[in-house]
């Protein structure tokens, strides 16, 4: 019986994870810390998607959306086929038990920036909560499914060491509760780890997001694609605290608007509706509701010439009713520091939130190699894969969508093309390597890999600074490399030489960029 390793065990891992066990697969999760411990786990808004097959119309007009937001860098075939295939994966979450919110016999659809239309659904405003818990829950009742919680993938094992055309047979992972590297044989392996948010110093992700998976397909000779594009939420709550609070954009769907400090004040002076005081209006007609990559950039430009710290969110003009009915975890964690939802200006920033690049897949998920050719066994799926849905720019929900519609091709491509091939694995070679004693100088690495990304690689940037941040990574990579040839890993040193090869890998493709679209913006090119 063909085995299965899938890393990560967010939406992708889960839903993939499901779909091989029920096609007789043994399949093996491993993650890094406990299984909720994901993005996935934390998305607020909802999933974007078209249920009704007939609706031709709707589809039309989320393919327009997605590839407007994408900038005219969508892969527009890639598009059709996710937005045709919503339907489907959606009722599929609903048979696994996910409880979408409801209005009568219909479906409650809300709307977020980018979107013409209201297509998303939800489950208040802990969608992802809710995805989470059903897959978890229908992952129990697989025999055929292990799930090893504080298991982190380390990197991958090639049939041949350096010939990934041969393809994987597994991957090596640490322990992390008994601190022992194992070697785990597959048939293929799903790479689901997720985004690299880790990268900046403010960001919407959790701790498990530092690019693991999408370093080491690249060490084990796949390619990355489109990695310049990395997206910033406009709106993270900015209370004092280093752990940003993201605000979803649902808030901004229903009248939410954003003031700087001088709107703010007009307004409290004059009243009547908030729009008017908004500078995103400056940015875009659609002010406040603009795609993402507007309005977190016109939030940082205004952010730099006032000097603030951050701009305001406003939600007093909106019925208290449907912001306590559809906003109740953001309303307890705004209690929690002080700030009433449907009252008090809520102080927000742009923070780090999803890798829009990633690795390069095909339209199955399968992993490509730079020839365009794929690697055997090897799939990236999520937030991970850069399938070309997303293109310069990722469409508000998006992310959930792409990432099931994807997780189900890939398994269905490996049923279909079944490799079933005992075979021995090496051992982890430990020989001449030493305990890592001092975290200390990676504690330092960290901190300064995390400035360079913040103040040279963010939301706007130039040649001169992404150069500079080229100069400093190269310096990492060596101090990272050293400590690594001669120690014993442990996570804080496998998550810092990922996310310094990801780094790597934004800012090469950032300098190389000759124009300026979607999420990059380099003011040399204006
Ligand atoms: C706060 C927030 C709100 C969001 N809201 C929305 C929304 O409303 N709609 C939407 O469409 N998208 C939203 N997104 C984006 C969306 O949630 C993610 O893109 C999506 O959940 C990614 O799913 P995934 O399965 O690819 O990865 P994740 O859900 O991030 O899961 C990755 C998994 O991989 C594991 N992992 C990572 N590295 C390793 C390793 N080396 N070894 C073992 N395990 C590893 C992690 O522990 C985790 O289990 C939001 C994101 C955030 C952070």
């Amino acid at each position: 019986m063909p085995k299965i390793v899938v890393i990560g065990s967010g939406i992708a891992g889960l839903f993939a994870a499901l779909r091989l066990s029920e096609a007789g697969n043994q399949v093996t999760i491993i993650t890094k810390e406990r299984s909720v411990d994901s993005s996935t786990n934390w998305a607020q808004g909802g999933i974007a998607g078209i249920l009704d097959k007939t609706d031709g119309e709707g589809k039309e007009s989320h393919i327009k959306d997605t590839l407007v937001a994408g900038d005219g860098l969508c892969d527009r075939t890639v598009v059709e086929r996710v937005v045709e295939e919503a339907g489907d994966r959606i009722r599929d979450l609903l048979s696994y038990g996910v409880d979408f919110q409801k209005e009568g016999d219909d479906f409650h659809l809300v709307k977020e920036g980018g979107h013409s239309a209201r297509r998303i659904l939800h489950a208040r405003d802990a969608t992802g909560a809710e995805i989470e818990r059903a897959l978890t829950e229908a992952i129990l009742q697989k025999d055929n499914i292990e799930v090893r919680e504080y298991c982190l993938g380390v990197d991958l094992i090639q049939r041949v060491h350096g010939q990934p055309e041969m393809g994987i047979k597994g991957i090596w992972c640490l322990d992390l509760e008994t601190e022992n590297m194992n070697a785990l044989y597959a048939d293929a392996v799903l790479i689901a780890t997720g985004g690299c948010g880790q990268l900046w110093e403010k960001t919407t992700n959790p701790k498990v997001a530092s690019g693991d998976g999408l370093a080491m397909a690249v060490r084990a000779g796949a390619s990355s694609k489109d990695m310049a594009f990395f997206q910033f939420h406009p709106t993270a709550l900015m209370t004092g605290n280093d752990k940003p609070f993201l605000i979803t954009e649902a808030l901004r769907g229903e009248g939410g608007i954003i003031l700087d400090d001088s709107g703010l004040k007009n307004y409290n002076i004059n009243g009547g509706l908030p729009e008017k005081y908004s500078f995103t209006l400056e940015y875009s007609e659609l002010g406040s509701l603009a795609t993402r990559d507007v309005v977190a950039r016109s939030c940082d430009q205004r952010m730099k010439i006032t000097g603030a710290k951050n701009v305001w969110l406003i939600t007093d003009h909106l019925p208290k009713e449907l912001l306590h009915s559809n906003f109740p975890t953001i309303e307890k964690r705004l209690n929690e520091f002080g700030l009433s939802l449907g009252k008090d200006p809520l102080p927000v920033a742009p923070a780090a939130h999803y890798m829009v690049g990633g690795l390069k897949v095909d339209i199955q998920g399968r992993v490509m190699m730079s020839n365009d050719n794929p690697i055997p066994g090897l799939y990236g799926i999520g937030e991970v894969a850069c399938t070309g849905m997303h293109g310069a720019n990722r469409l508000a929900s998006n992310s959930l969508l792409e990432a099931v519609v994807f997780a189900n091709r890939a398994a269905e491509h490996f049923i279909s093309n079944p490799i079933d091939s005992e075979e021995e694995i090496p051992k982890w070679r430990a020989d001449g390597m030493q305990e890592l004693i001092e975290h200390a100088p990676l504690v330092r690495d960290l901190e300064t890999l995390r400035k360079t990304m913040t103040h040279d690689v963010g939301i706007v940037r130039s040649f001169s600074r992404l150069e500079r941040a080229g100069r400093m990574l190269d310096l990492l990579t060596e101090e990272v490399d050293l400590i690594w040839r001669k120690s014993i890993p442990t996570r804080e040193l496998v998550e810092i030489r990922n996310l310094v090869l990801v780094a790597t890998h934004i800012t090469n493709d950032a300098i190389q960029r000759k124009e300026n679209r979607g999420l990059h913006y380099n003011i040399d090119l204006i």
